[in-house]
């Protein structure tokens, strides 16, 4: 039997990207393989939008050169962000690579698949289901960016924001219930904007409220969001809408007024803030993360302490911190100068992970005692893990096959990441 083999990097886009690519290999026939080593196409989906993450890609990509060697029949596909419309340089670079396309660009492995089998499966097109038996999926509902932050390189590489039609959504998502599937995360680089290019509608409020109805469907959520976006319309959905998990996911990547306008992320500090209060009293309890960028050109001790004071305000279940790298094409790498140190970056997403590690530890201590509801993803150490509601990884003990329910567990202890109980 053929087989594929797909290395992911980078954000939950990435991921349903590679859930499409694999649904569509095997459709075509193609069954997962282990390694890279017994695959008869390896796809690397990259992500670029950090400097460390490129490095890792690079890093892989030139292993696989002695692979191509010594088994020639083998096909190397990259796509993800490190490919644009420009390939050359890529191609110049890696030349053991056969294929490369661009992200959600899937004529290039169609075509491969095509003349490979002479096979029409692949031509069928439309919405993707991903492999049955998973209990929580991810679906693309707007694809692309329009918003040019001015360290991103998302938008040169996945081009204008582009919604799906809400059939499309629908009957994808039904076809996952079908396959078992109770909980999905609905993806977008401002997800907020679902809907805003389709001259009917409707807008995310209104796909939760139609998901919110579908039967079998236990879960919903959805990201990324951007501050400018999140309308009172869609934190009502939030508050209202009984399968709607409370877990927002708000990127804020700056608490200094001076570096926001640099990054040209269209906001205050204070509007941030007032922006979370009213999500608290419309959604108590609400779990939210945040996004930060330290190290941004400029950004002096003074700029970076006004960060560290609004984590420590706001208190956030979850902070993803990233040191600054200047990313080809961007705003930020072709007018502003890479000023922070190596070493004062460093220093600041230390200080910043340590202060974080504790809130997350004292938020997660307060829900020792107390009851939460965990949809059940799989078996580890011999232990069901889950999460809740509000995102928080769940571990406790059980014997008969929980995977997929929903189970009341009483959480006896915590720790920053995750949190154990018994089920009652
Ligand atoms: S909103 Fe900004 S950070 Fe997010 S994908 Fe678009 S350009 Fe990048």
């Amino acid at each position: 039997m053929s087989g594929y083999y797909i290395w992911t990097i980078g954000c939950q886009m990435n991921k349903a990207d590679s859930e499409h690519m694999a649904c569509t290999l095997e459709r075509a026939g193609y069954s997962p393989a282990p390694q890279a080593e017994q695959a008869d196409i390896v796809v690397l989906n990259s992500c670029v939008v950090r400097g460390s993450a490129e490095t890792r890609v690079v890093n892989r990509l030139n292993s696989l050169k002695g692979l191509k060697k010594k088994c020639p029949a083998v096909t190397i596909a990259l796509t993800g962000c490190m490919v644009d419309s420009r390939v050359d340089d890529l191609r110049r670079r890696f030349p053991w690579v056969d294929i490369f396309f661009q992200p959600q660009q899937w004529q290039g492995l169609e075509d491969w698949i095509s003349e490979r089998e002479s096979s029409d499966s692949a031509q069928r097109g439309g919405a993707a289901t991903p492999p049955g038996g998973t209990v929580a999926a991810f679906v693309p509902v707007i694809h692309g960016c329009d918003n040019f932050c001015a360290y991103c390189v998302v938008p040169y590489r996945r081009g204008r924001a582009r919604s799906r039609p809400l059939t499309e959504i629908c009957s994808e998502v039904e076809a996952l219930v079908e396959r078992g599937v109770k909980e999905v995360t609905l993806l977008g680089q401002i997800v907020d904007l679902y809907g805003n290019d389709l001259p009917s509608g409707p807008d995310l409020a209104g796909l939760l409220a139609e998901l919110n109805r579908m039967a079998g469907l236990e879960r919903i959520r959805f990201l990324t969001n951007h501050p400018n976006h999140m309308s009172p319309r869609l934190i009502g959905a939030v508050a209202d809408l009984d399968k709607v998990c409370e877990h927002i996911s708000l990127p804020v990547q700056a608490g200094d007024d001076a570096i926001l306008s640099l990054m040209r992320r269209g906001y205050t500090a204070d509007q941030y803030r007032r922006l979370v209060t009213d999500i608290r009293r419309r959604v108590p309890g609400i779990c939210l993360s945040t996004d930060v960028i330290v190290g941004f050109p400029g950004e002096t001790e003074e700029q970076f302490a006004r960060t560290a004071n609004l984590l420590s305000e706001l208190r956030f279940d979850k902070v993803h911190i990233a040191a600054y790298s200047p990313r080809p094409d961007t705003i930020a790498s072709r007018k502003m100068e890479d000023d922070v140190s190596r070493e004062q970056k460093e220093s600041r997403r230390g200080r910043l992970e340590a202060m974080q590690l504790r809130i997350a530890g004292e938020i997660n201590a307060g829900l020792v005692y107390g009851k939460v509801e965990v949809l059940v993803e799989g078996l580890k150490g011999g232990r069901w893990w889950g999460r809740t509601r509000g995102d928080k990884l769940v571990f406790f003990p059980g014997n008969p096959d929980l995977v997929g329910r929903l189970v009341p567990v009483r959480v006896d202890k915590s720790s920053p990441v995750a949190l154990q109980g018994m089920p009652v």
